[in-house]
């Protein structure tokens, strides 16, 4: 078995980290105070050719592995947050639905300016009423002579708000009868496509976070993506891959917590004694460092079942639910270790705290999460006994 990562890979890993901490970690307190979109370092990313790092060359990519997107997202999460939710989304959620079931048309449209960052992507799942349940999205898609009729709203989308394309779910409704889901791409500049309220945060605030609404949006018969009624099923291969680079964001926040919470105990004096010469202290470390490295290896296990086209859906779930709790506890445990002053704007781990907390809602949730993969286990157990 073989732990290392390739030459490649560490190349990738400490490029990001160089970027991240020289540029993007100084003006990641001033993103999260103002809510500011940080457009600058999408620039920086577009610049170094990652912005649709994992995507084909063929169609302006980096034809990167999964394990590298992996170990990018966890570099820009340990510098700022919102940078890695906005990368992380665009990549999964906006490039990816091209790549895996776009045509050949469609990718060439579309994938050349997300990847070379030229326009951001978004993914419209979640409706006001619903989120866990994807199959209850009310949005309908109404079929036309010419095309479909898009209605409804949605809420939460990533970067929603500033992207070129919305890979948005709906009820396929063709002559009065229910389809089911399909997705469909949405353009920022078609008619009746009208951008809400940019939702006001706990945390991550320098991503943009929008409602959207479709009004009688006319959509053009090739802005299907792929086949009608097939949605639901394409939207979770999408969330799979999407939970790897999520797993990976909680794994960046958690380690720059433990980064900062080691250094403190080191520095600061109670008793006539550095903090970290307590055994209590020492604990809190010790927990902190096993669970993100567990969650490391499942992390990149994910990623690399993905990269071998092997199943991973159920070592995704597993990822991203040991991940985003490994790092709510380190976050939670750094905020404890720094005491009055982990309370503070003065120092980061407050922000990573709140940050991470998304990692337990987005893409599933954890309780959605235990259910991915007791589901995969009982049906493993049922298909050998059959
Ligand atoms: C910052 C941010 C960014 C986001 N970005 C996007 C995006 O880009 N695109 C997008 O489509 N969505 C996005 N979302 C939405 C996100 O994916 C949903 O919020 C999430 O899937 C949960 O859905 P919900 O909010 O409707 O909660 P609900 O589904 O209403 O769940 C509420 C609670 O009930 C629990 N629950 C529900 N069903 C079950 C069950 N069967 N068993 C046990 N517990 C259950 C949930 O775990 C949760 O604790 C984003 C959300 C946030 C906060």
């Amino acid at each position: 078995m073989d732990f290392e990562l390739t030459e490649e890979q560490r190349m990738i890993r400490d490029a990001v980290r160089a970027v991240a901490q020289g540029e993007f970690a100084p003006r990641a307190r001033d993103v999260d105070e103002h809510a500011r979109f940080p457009a600058e370092n999408f620039v920086r990313l577009a610049e170094m050719g990652l912005m649709g790092l994992p995507i084909g060359e063929r169609y302006g990519g980096g034809g990167g592995d999964t394990v590298s997107y992996a170990l990018t997202v966890e570099e820009l999460a340990a510098a700022c947050g919102s940078t890695a939710l906005v990368y992380a989304a665009h990549v999964s959620l906006g490039c990816s639905p091209f790549a895996l079931f776009g045509t050949e048309e469609q990718k060439q449209a579309y994938l050349p300016r997300l990847t070379s960052g030229a326009m951001f992507g978004a993914f419209g799942l979640t409706e006001p009423h619903t989120g866990s349940d994807a199959g209850a999205t009310r949005t309908t898609a109404e079929k036309t002579p010419d095309g479909w009729r898009l209605n409804g709203q949605k809420m939460w989308i990533t970067s929603g708000g500033i992207a070129g394309t919305i890979i948005a779910t709906a009820r396929t409704v063709v002559d009065g009868e229910d389809l089911g889901v399909s997705c469909f791409i949405v353009e920022r500049e078609m008619p009746g496509f009208v951008v809400g309220k940019d939702e006001p945060k706990m945390g991550l605030k320098g991503s943009i976070t929008s409602q959207l609404f479709f009004e009688d949006c006319a959509l053009r018969d090739d802005h299907l993506l792929g086949e009608a009624g097939k949605g639901l099923k394409q939207m979770l291969t999408i969330l799979d891959g999407g939970r790897i680079s999520i797993a990976a964001m909680a794994l960046g926040l958690g380690r720059a917590a433990l980064e900062h919470a080691t250094g403190y105990s080191l520095e600061r004096i109670a008793f006539g004694k550095p903090i970290s010469a307590n055994q209590a202290v020492q604990w809190k470390l010790a927990d902190s460092a096993v669970a993100l490295d567990a969650a490391r290896l499942l992390t990149w296990q994910a990623a690399w079942l993905k990269d071998r086209k092997r199943p991973f859906g159920k070592e995704a779930a597993m990822a991203k639910l040991a991940a985003s709790e490994a790092a709510e506890k380190a976050c939670f445990e750094a905020v404890q270790i720094h005491g009055g002053m982990g309370y503070s704007r003065e120092v980061p781990v407050e922000r990573f705290y709140r940050d991470n907390r998304l990692t337990e809602i987005g893409e599933g949730t954890s309780e959605i999460m235990r259910l991915v993969i007791a589901r995969s286990i009982l049906r493993e157990r049922t298909d050998l006994s059959t």
